[in-house]
């Protein structure tokens, strides 16, 4: 093993032990972040200085978090609920963003994975198939940490505004929870200021 790769297999553990477990999904997210970054020239952001907008809530994005330093706590991890295997990470010293979008033909299915999966789900499987099941699964995850990226991802420069950075808002109390809540969440209704979930409680937008 390289110590290019040796360096590759760490961070996607480091990947894995945020996540839970490991993946295909995952190994995608991982590899969407490196391509990302490495168009950019950018490394793991401590601060705010990159921003990551994802495409998905699917399990690469939490690969995104680990890798790029940026996360939802911060604010620079922005969540679009597209349904699609894309990631984007903005620059904010050059205001160059980049976005990977995975390839029609890198996420098929074998027929023979396929016919596993079905039987898995309506609890079929012997434990022969769940273990066959298991090995094309991390099969796969090798498959993907060792496919180029250009192969993985259709990788493009796009225009995006990028958002500012998190700013530190006053919170005030409901009138209807007595919770705090940031003021520009406030709103008055029936004469007191209303947080979001006491105005839907009232149907009120
Ligand atoms: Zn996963
Ligand atoms: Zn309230």
């Amino acid at each position: 093993m390289t110590t290019q790769e040796k360096e590759r297999d760490d961070h996607f553990n480091r990947c894995v032990e945020f996540h839970g477990h490991r993946c295909p999904g995952l190994a995608i997210g991982f590899q969407a972040a490196r391509a990302l970054m490495d168009r950019l020239g950018a490394t793991r952001a401590p601060d705010e200085e990159l921003v990551a907008i994802v495409e998905t809530d699917a399990c690469g994005a939490d690969a995104i978090q680990v890798m790029t330093g940026c996360t939802f706590g911060k604010g620079n991890f922005i969540f679009r609920n597209y349904g699609k295997h894309a990631f984007a990470l903005a620059d904010r010293k050059t205001g160059r963003t980049v976005r990977a979008c995975l390839r029609l033909d890198a996420m098929e299915l074998s027929p023979q994975k396929r016919t596993l999966i079905e039987k898995i789900r309506n609890g079929t499987a012997s434990s022969e198939e769940l273990e066959q099941y298991r090995n094309l699964k991390e099969k796969r995850i090798q498959e993907i940490l060792e496919t180029p990226f250009e192969s993985l991802f259709k990788i493009e420069e796009i225009s995006l505004p990028i958002p500012p950075e998190a700013q530190i808002v006053e919170s005030k109390v409901c009138g209807f929870c007595g919770e705090l809540a940031k003021v520009d969440l406030l709103q008055p209704v029936a004469g007191r200021m209303s947080c979001v979930p006491c105005r839907l409680a009232r149907h009120e937008p």
